[in-house]
Order: C-alpha cells, then sequence, then structure tokens
C-alpha cells in the first residue's frame, strides 16, 4: 500500500491523487495514477475538466496500471490490488476481469450520493459473488 501512496504522488488531477498496484505472489506486476491518456494535457497544467461534479479528463489508477500490464503483456491473474482509494464501479469490474483475487484500498469514496452508495452495492454484491476480495486495508503507517 505504501507503494501504491508513492505511485499517487504521480496523479495529474488536481481533485485527487490515486495509485493503484497490482501484485502477483508478492511480485509488484503493474503501477498505475490517475491521468490524462498519452499526449493529452495535464489537469495539473490547464485545470480540470469537470462534468457533474467529476473530472472527466483522467484515466483512474486502476485502469492505467491495467493497461500498463496489457502493453508490456503482464498477466495479473490471482494477483492482488491496491488502490490507495475505494475503486469506482468501472474499475472495480476492469480489476475482477483481469482475475485478481483480492482488491484492497485504504480510503472511501468521500462523496456519498445515492449513486455512490448504490454502485458500492453493486461492487460488493459482484465481488463476493466471483469470490474476489475487496476490503479496505488501513494505513501501515
Ligand atoms: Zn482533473
Ligand atoms: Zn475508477
Amino acid at each position: 500500500m505504501a507503494l501504491a501512496r508513492t505511485a499517487s504522488l504521480r496523479g495529474t488531477c488536481l481533485r485527487l491523487q490515486v495509485g493503484c498496484v497490482i501484485a502477483v505472489n508478492g511480485d509488484v506486476r503493474a503501477t498505475g495514477y490517475n491521468g490524462s491518456i498519452p499526449g493529452d494535457v495535464h489537469c495539473i497544467d490547464v485545470g480540470c475538466d469537470m462534468s457533474n461534479g467529476s473530472c472527466v479528463r483522467c484515466v483512474h489508477a486502476e485502469i492505467n496500471a491495467i493497461c500498463r500490464a496489457a502493453r508490456s503483456g503482464v498477466n495479473l491473474i490471482g494477483g492482488i490490488a491496491y488502490v490507495t482509494h475505494e475503486p469506482c464501479r468501472a474499475c472495480a469490474y476492469a480489476l475482477a476481469c483481469t482475475e485478481v483475487k483480492a482488491i484492497y484500498f485504504e480510503k472511501l469514496r468521500e462523496s456519498n450520493t445515492r449513486q455512490v452508495s448504490e454502485d458500492r452495492e453493486r461492487v460488493q454484491a459482484a465481488m463476493e459473488t466471483s469470490g474476489i476480495t475487496l476490503s479496505t486495508l488501513p494505513s501501515l503507517t
């Protein structure tokens, strides 16, 4: 998780810096942070691109970690994902599709809209059905 926190420092969104590390049998296979697609401008340079209260420019840290693994032909089956923040539904499902066996996160999402709590319930139910552990991991500080 400390490594996920370090990865988050590279996040280029002004709203939140998120980091993700995916390890298989204790070996780090992929890291990611939230940022723009290659070649695009960054929020830290031009400000966030807001829509409905969220910045829509950044690719989430979990997706960036998965894409990095894909670019280098690394599989994540049986791995453990460590994320600094609670994954959104799209990221949790994408991680599940890589066949990681567990997702640990440090901080709950701050916004507690109905959408967030409905998403959380859906994700928890889907992970339980799929046999994937989804749990908070307290800071090891
Ligand atoms: Zn942003
Ligand atoms: Zn996400």
